[in-house]
């Protein structure tokens, strides 16, 4: 039995030594606790440890332990989404990692409009160009982003990316440092009702690095939790 809570402080605790490394404020760094295939006793215990924001990836998942866990999290959706699946997240996630098309935008911005309320959301990228991951191609980065922001009840607050498995954290880092370079050239595009503020990258094997290239959300599952 993984202890949940002795895994946070140890998570903790790397994420302050990193920050102290590379200059960074530990509190621009948040832990999204990846709890797909876990029970909702795991939240539970995440969250009696401190822990507030979780990250499913599946929306039949996600929408069980909506009813289960009865404290007050923070859900992310960090999983591939299909647009007819959108209305069962309809209000109840805080930010969806995953949006990689304009199709999928529109959805979540209909099925929000319906509650008059927003929705925020990161631009995914596969800038490994893996075809076994979602994420949008970066060659139409711009144009992907001028049209979804131009949806009223959606908002952009950064980008995600999930490289290219690397035995060798190391070798992941050019993708990280990639979506940040993306990420400056989005920003400085001044299209409005854009903000670059999360670069959503890095888990259990590669956050260090990540956070050395300006992760502002780490996603963690099998070193919270243990293996799935
Ligand atoms: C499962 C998953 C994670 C967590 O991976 P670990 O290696 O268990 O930390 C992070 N991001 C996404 C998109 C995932 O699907």
């Amino acid at each position: 039995m993984p202890n949940i809570a002795d895994n946070l402080q140890r998570i903790h605790d790397q994420i302050d030594r990193v920050c102290r490394r590379c200059n960074r404020n530990p509190a621009d760094v948040e832990l999204v606790a990846v709890s797909k295939k876990k029970p909702a006793t795991d939240i539970e215990q995440a969250f009696a440890a401190g822990q507030r924001i979780f990250g499913e990836s599946y929306v039949q998942e996600l929408a069980e332990k909506l009813d289960l866990v009865t404290q007050p999290v923070s859900w992310h959706f960090i999983g591939g989404l299909q647009s007819n699946k959108v209305k069962y997240l309809r209000g109840r996630t805080e930010l969806i990692h995953s949006v990689d098309r304009l199709s999928l935008a529109t959805e979540i911005d209909r099925q929000w409009g319906k509650i008059d309320a927003r929705a925020d959301i990161l631009l995914q990228f596969n800038l490994g160009r893996e075809e076994s991951k979602s994420g949008a191609d970066e060659s139409g980065a711009l144009d992907l982003v001028r049209q979804v922001a131009a949806l009223n009840h959606l908002k952009i607050r950064g980008l995600m990316t999930l490289p290219p498995y690397a035995a060798d954290p190391e070798e992941v880092r050019p993708y990280f440092r990639r979506l940040r370079e993306l990420s400056t050239t989005i920003a400085t595009s001044n299209i409005p009702g854009v903000e670059m503020k999360h670069l959503s990258m890095g888990m259990s094997h590669d956050f260090e690095i990540a956070i050395e290239e300006g992760a502002t959300l780490i996603r963690i599952g099998t070193a919270i939790f243990g293996e799935r």
